[in-house]
């Protein structure tokens, strides 16, 4: 019998689910639960191969809300597995593993201790994760589940590079400094574009751009994170769908008087209202802003500079560090389907060793090489897959419990 892994991604209102079938290492059926505790819950699920189902039901909370995934998985009509049986293990996505985790873990009363210690820290993200694995536990209480951190791969980041220039204090007693995020994807495109360049991941130099609605980028050397743009919260760094990135530290208490803003609003403003969406006044989505900006607006087309002259930096930064770099890899959303954003992020960087081929780039969602031949760094488009991290850690981690 085949060995299938739940993957289990859970925000405050909605989950996302997987179902991989590891000898195949295909998904055999995945899906949104939306609305999750509001009015106007529903479920989307899409098995692999067949039509996808719209659920429409109210669901109290998160517990309800696994049950109905639970339910739609052993469906005798659009259902994917015959019984709950079939389902080996569970594998849970979780935010915020602070500096305990490097990597992931088989889940026990300890480690729900720790993501708890770290709600200080993640207050949007572990609560429901923490929510999410308690539901599953208590419907699915006979297998092993597993957490996997966004922040494991990161960790490996040097304190040169981890620590702010604050109060040294404000770590001892906070846990104030660089954590780094998306790390599942940053790792997963690792592997890949070292596969691409055939060579051992700990002979290669590889940035990684993570351009989604939340974006960050990754120094990864010997396949090892040394430098990460997404900072002690996902707010730093690149400019985003609708987070600011890097701004003046300045700026905050500026706009928080000017505005008349407590530290809860200043903190939705940057993260909700600002980023892509602020500056264009059009949308957080890059299609939209793209359409604007060819058919003439001018804000749009500021936007885009902006956010390109971002990742510029990052990378400029980021060779330095590395002191080197054999391929940079373009992943999600944008990265994976933006070709205008990618040529202009790889304009004019000759200089360094970048040459895009216009032709080659004009791909969506593929794993290829898009560097012209005489390009000293390649430049890589490489779909992430955290489902497949998820469920490979949440595999191995199984196996050895047997
Ligand atoms: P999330 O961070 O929510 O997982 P995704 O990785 O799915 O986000 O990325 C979503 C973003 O990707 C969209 O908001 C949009 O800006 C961008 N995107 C998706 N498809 C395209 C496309 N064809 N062209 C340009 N941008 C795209």
């Amino acid at each position: 019998m085949s060995f299938n892994v739940l993957v289990v991604n859970c925000g405050s209102s909605s989950i996302k689910y997987q179902v991989i079938d590891m000898d195949s290492k295909q998904e055999i059926a995945s899906g949104l639960l939306d609305r999750v505790g509001i009015p106007g819950t529903v479920l989307t699920h899409k098995p692999e191969g067949k039509e996808k189902t719209v659920i429409e039901k109210d669901l109290p909370d998160h517990t309800a809300g696994m049950q109905l995934v639970l339910e739609t998985l052993v469906h005798p009509e659009y259902g994917v597995v015959k019984d709950l049986g079939e389902i080996k293990a569970v594998g849970h996505r979780v935010v915020h593993g602070g500096e305990h985790f490097a990597e992931s873990v088989l889940i026990t009363d300890e480690v729900k201790k720790v993501i708890r210690d770290c709600f200080d820290i993640a207050p949007l993200h572990n609560p429901p994760n923490l929510m999410g694995i308690e539901a599953c536990q208590s419907l699915m209480p006979n297998v092993p589940h597993v957490a996997v951190f966004d922040t494991a791969f990161h960790q490996t980041m040097p304190p040169e590079n981890f620590m702010y220039a604050l109060p040294y204090e404000l770590y001892e007693k906070y846990k104030v400094r660089r954590y780094g995020f998306h790390g599942t994807s940053h790792y997963y495109v690792t592997q890949r574009a070292a596969a691409l360049l055939g060579k051992p991941v700990e002979q290669t130099k590889i940035i990684t751009l993570h351009l989604g609605n939340g974006a960050s980028v990754a120094a990864v050397d010997g396949g090892k994170v040394i430098d990460t743009s997404m900072g002690f919260t996902p707010l730093e760094g690149l400019v985003m769908g609708t987070r600011s990135g890097d701004i003046d530290p300045a700026i905050v208490f500026f706009i928080m008087e000017k505005l008349n803003m407590g530290p809860a609003e200043i903190n939705n403003y940057l993260n909700k209202k600002a980023g892509a969406l602020g500056l264009s006044g059009i949308s957080n989505d890059f299609r939209d802003i793209g359409d604007a900006a060819a058919a003439g607006d001018k804000r749009a087309q500021l936007t885009l500079k902006v956010y390109v002259n971002r990742v510029k930096s990052y990378i400029g930064g980021y060779i330095a560090k590395l002191n080197g770099c054999d391929a940079i890899v373009f992943t999600a959303g944008l990265g994976e389907n933006g070709i205008p954003i990618r040529q202009m992020i790889c304009d004019n960087m000759d200089f360094l060793g970048i040459k895009m081929d216009p032709e080659k780039n004009k791909v969506r969602g593929k794993e290829i090489d898009v560097a012209t031949e005489d390009s000293k760094i390649r430049i890589f488009v490489i779909p992430t897959n955290e489902e497949l991290v998820i469920a490979t850690d949440t595999y191995n981690i199984a196996m050895k419990q047997k």
